[in-house]
Order: structure tokens, then sequence, then C-alpha cells
């Protein structure tokens, strides 16, 4: 059984989250889609409303949501992952990912970061710009699953 793990802030989940989920499924046979909390980033849904929005949006038993603290590499070892899944977007995803990859590969050399591109109409999306365009009530649809519409229009009501 290969686990991978795909950690991130998910302040909400996108399209372009699903398709790097939904690529990796292809490659293991269980993901875990893990929430970081980490209460610095001051983020706009709690770590229980951002899992619960990813266990709306994704519907196959191959996934598994849940939430952690401390260290990704610390949680891959607890959950007998054998990979990290990141997406890259674009060249400015690159320094940082491959920074966090080479830390993570000191800490942990048996488990493995694995990038994934989006499909290209994903490659400009990212949460916060989510989170700007709902605040001014603009239609995110295209962008997000619907119960992600639903629960931006709760936090910035008209
Ligand atoms: P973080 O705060 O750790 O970057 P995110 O939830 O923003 O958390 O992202 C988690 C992972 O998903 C990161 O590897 C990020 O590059 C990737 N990601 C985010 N948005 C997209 C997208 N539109 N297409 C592909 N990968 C994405």
């Amino acid at each position: 059984m290969k686990i991978a793990l795909y950690p991130g802030t998910f302040d909400p989940i996108t399209n372009g989250h699903i398709d790097i989920i939904q690529r990796a499924s292809e490659l293991f046979d269980k993901i875990i889609v893990t929430v970081a909390v980490n209460p610095s980033k001051n983020p706009l849904f709690t770590a229980e409303e951002r899992i619960e929005l990813i266990r709306e949006s994704l519907s196959q038993p191959k996934f598994e949501v849940s939430s952690f603290d401390g260290l990704v590499v610390d949680y891959a070892k607890k959950t007998d992952s054998i990979a990290i899944i990141r997406g890259l977007r674009a060249i400015s995803d690159f320094e940082y990912e491959f920074q966090m990859a080479l830390m993570n590969h000191k800490l942990a050399e048996d488990i493995t970061t694995v990038f994934l591109m989006p499909n290209e109409k994903y490659t400009y999306l990212n949460s916060s710009i989510i989170r700007n365009l709902a605040q001014f009530h603009a239609d995110v649809s295209d962008f997000v699953p619907p119960c992600v519409v639903d629960a931006l229009k709760k936090k910035f009501p008209l």
C-alpha cells in the first residue's frame, strides 16, 4: 500500500488542489490530504472548516482528510507515507518548494517529495486570490467546488 501525504493550508481548497489530488491518486494507493494548523497564518477558515470543505469536495475512499501541526516529515512517518506531494504552478513556486524539499530530505531521507503540475488552466489559481475575489462578491464558481462557493458566501454576506 503506497501512501502519499498532500500537506497544505487549503484556505480554502480550490480546483487546482483537486487537480493535483486526482493526479496523485493515479500514482499512489491512498492520498492523505492534511491541513496544516498554523495559527500564525491567520486563516479565513478554521482547520475544522477547511477539513470539512475538503471532505465534501472529494468523494473517494482513496482519500483521507486530516490536520497536523509540527513537522510535515514527522506526520508523514506517523502515517506511513512514502511521499510528500506538492503542486508546482510556476517558477515563482520553485525556490520555496525546492528549499522545503531539500530540508525535508535531510530530515527524512526515505520520504520523497513528488512535484506535480496541474492542468495549465489552474496555474494562476491560489487560495489567496479566491479569498480576495470572494471578499468583493465576485463569482468564483469556476475555480472552487460548489461547497466552497457556499462557504465563502457565508463568510462574506452581501
Ligand atoms: P501552502 O500554504 O503550503 O503553500 P496551499 O494550500 O496554498 O498551502 O498549497 C498546498 C500545495 O498545493 C502547494 O504545493 C501548492 O504549490 C499547491 N497548489 C496550490 N494551488 C495550486 C494550483 N492552483 N495548482 C497546483 N498546485 C497548487
